[in-house]
């Protein structure tokens, strides 16, 4: 099975975008004839450039506006063409795709576009070319895939095929079953493409707000599933339009790009395990159970300070490993671990950013498995000499120069093999586990990070919600495992003025902005917190009046919780959830203590203003300008 990428789809001139299809895995390119035209090289040459580099011309587009024209206009579509066979030929390719007309003068009918293309098929098998034609979803006459199956059928000519996009099917909610009534041999070529679910004008989605096969909303799975099922061997190839990505990093672009499709391509396997498909299967993805351990690199008065909060919170400093500067810190089944290196990983972490989350330990039904397939769908390797003793745990590089290790049942003599173990205060203040843990981005970065966990581990992205800061709007989505054993929140800053933002600024891209962990009684963990000397986050008044008119929580309840600076949100199902924040930081990391009830699932984004105002209060000396 062959895989492409539209060179439309990335940014940077052609030299670029073929070094990064190339390096990304692909097999080839769909070359789209503006890239073409920029370049100042002959098609030729063009050709020449793009297979010295390993890769084949699959396709040349687009052709538009070609069936259905009277008179003179379709003579002269039909002389235009014969100049895109001789470019063709030069380029080194020998299929075309024409997409449905658009020109206001195409005459509509079936047996009409049918002739013109039975025409074309004769001119093209003479040149040693093929045609495919694409319905458009806003095509004059032809805008379903039934219809243009229809033109092809009746054409009936060996050198005319149909070309199948999942936008143009999926968009029009054309029920995708209908492909598998095509045979597979009439199916030219396949391109792929998802987007988010926005109601608006088809052509203005299309040409904008396309995304990579797993980061929308289409089921572009069921898609592909009935065009394999067909017999359809050709190439599978994304033709992604989207505003982000056309500025966005070429190289990582195109590497999510093969993330996604290689992911969608095993996802069709296992759901219809006859294909005639020569991938092997990747290992499936993991299932995470929870969080093993969260690492810091910090160092000097920052790790003494970083002590000083875990014992507020609860912390018991429990072992110092065998051979390194690292301490383990613990509460309930949340590890801690301090690393506190002059080399190494977490020392240039530390060096780059401060006192920083480096590395991120997720507990996982198969270790070794997890890694495989990480590295399969393109996540960098990362090895460290271990010294003698050191248990070799599979890791990969995360995002953001963090580390992701993964652990499962046969690592857990992990503590005891690697650390001197010392009895710690083992009271806590009931904290059982790690929530969820929130990672910050720049916007554009969003959905390569959301991409990167739904496609390695077995999870999900939860909708979109805005959060908003008095600075500029943060956009946040949720990844979490079915069970919940790993929840992440991808906050998206656009700006520098957020909080997300600035964050983003000070530790020049640092991956992990805060960590919430689960007590199941938030009151009582206050009350034992304070006794610690924790400091809470204040919050003022004003939230608990509005707290009271929204919820019928009584004058009780709500007194409770403003004592406690503790902030509430409910679901529509009767879910609650209850949070507290420390007002101290570690480096740039802030730290959330949060309590689940009745199956609530988000993370409280109601709140979020209020909290981020709170921190921003701290940080704004009283009376100076804000800007
Ligand atoms: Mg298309």
């Amino acid at each position: 099975m062959k895989t492409g990428i539209a060179t439309v789809s990335i940014s940077g001139n052609l030299d670029d975008k073929i070094d990064a299809i190339a390096a990304a895995g692909f097999s080839g390119i769909e070359i789209f004839e503006q890239d073409f035209l920029t370049d100042i090289r002959s098609p030729a040459e063009v050709g020449r450039r793009v297979r010295d580099a390993g890769l084949e011309i699959l396709l040349f587009q687009p052709f538009r506006d070609f069936e259905g024209l009277p008179g003179d206009l379709r003579a002269r579509a039909f002389d235009r063409f014969e100049r895109k066979f001789d470019l063709m030929q030069d380029l080194g390719t020998d299929l075309v795709l024409v997409c449905s007309s658009v020109h206001p003068q195409a005459l509509g009918g079936i047996d009409r576009a049918a002739a013109d293309f039975a025409e074309l098929g004769e001119r093209a098998a003479r040149r040693g070319m093929r045609v495919g034609y694409e319905a458009l979803a806003w095509g004059r006459h032809v805008n379903d895939h039934r219809d243009a199956w229809e033109v092809v059928r009746r054409a009936d000519h060996p050198n005319v095929g149909l070309i199948l996009d999942s936008f143009h099917t999926l968009s029009r909610k054309i029920d995708p079953e209908t492909i598998r009534r095509i045979p597979g041999d009439k199916i030219f070529f396949v391109q792929l493409a998802d987007a988010p679910l926005i109601e608006m004008d088809l052509l203005y989605w299309s040409r904008h707000f396309r995304n990579m096969p797993g980061e929308g909303d289409l089921d572009v799975t069921a898609f592909l599933r009935a065009v394999m099922a067909t017999g359809y061997a050709g190439p599978v190839s994304l033709e992604i339009f989207n505003d982000q990505f056309r500025s966005g990093d070429t190289r990582l672009i195109a590497r999510d790009g093969f993330r996604s499709v290689r992911a969608l391509m095993d996802d069709v396997q296992r759901a219809e395990p006859d294909l005639r498909c020569d991938y092997p299967l990747l290992a499936p993805r993991a299932r995470v159970e929870g969080v093993s351990f969260v690492e810091f690199a910090s160092r000097d008065e920052e790790a003494e300070a970083l002590a000083v909060s875990l014992g507020a919170l609860g912390f018991a400093r429990v072992g110092r490993h065998r051979n390194k500067a690292v301490s383990l810190w613990k509460q309930g089944d949340a590890h801690i671990v301090v690393n506190e290196e002059r080399s190494g990983y977490a020392a240039s972490a530390w060096n780059v950013r401060g006192t920083t989350v480096c590395d991120i330990g997720l507990r996982v039904d198969d270790a070794q498995a997890a890694a495989e397939r990480a590295r399969a769908l393109g996540a960098d390797s990362f090895e460290q000499a271990k010294a003698a003793g050191e248990l070799d745990i599979p890791m990969v590089r995360g995002l953001a120069g963090s580390l992701i290790h993964f652990l499962d049942a046969s690592l857990d003599p992990v503590w005891e093999v690697e650390f001197t173990l010392e009895p710690g205060d083992a009271k806590g203040v009931g904290l059982r586990r790690i929530d969820h843990i929130a990672q910050t981005m720049t916007y554009a970065d969003m959905l390569s990070w959301s991409l990167f966990y739904t496609a390695l581990l077995d999870m999900r992205a939860l909708p979109m919600v805005d959060v908003i800061d008095p600075d500029g709007l943060v956009r946040s989505q949720a990844v979490t495992s079915p069970d919940g054993g790993l929840r992440l929140t991808l906050n998206g800053a656009e700006g520098h003025r957020t909080l997300a933002g600035k964050f983003l600024r000070d530790t020049f891209g640092a991956p992990v902005q805060h960590l919430a962990f689960a007590t199941d009684d938030l009151i009582a963990t206050a009350d034992r917190l304070q006794a610690r000397g924790f400091t809470a986050l204040p919050l003022p008044g004003n939230y608990y009046d509005d707290l009271d008119a929204r919820f019928a929580l009584g004058a009780e309840r709500i007194a409770a919780l403003k004592a406690r600076n503790i902030l509430y949100d409910a679901d529509a199902t009767g879910g609650s959830f209850l949070q507290l924040f420390a007002r101290d930081k570690a480096g740039q990391v802030f730290f959330e203590i949060v309590e689940r009830r009745g199956g609530y699932d988000g993370f409280g984004a109601a709140n979020a203003p209020f909290r981020i105002a709170a921190q921003k209060r701290l940080e704004r000396p009283k009376g100076l300008p804000t800007r």
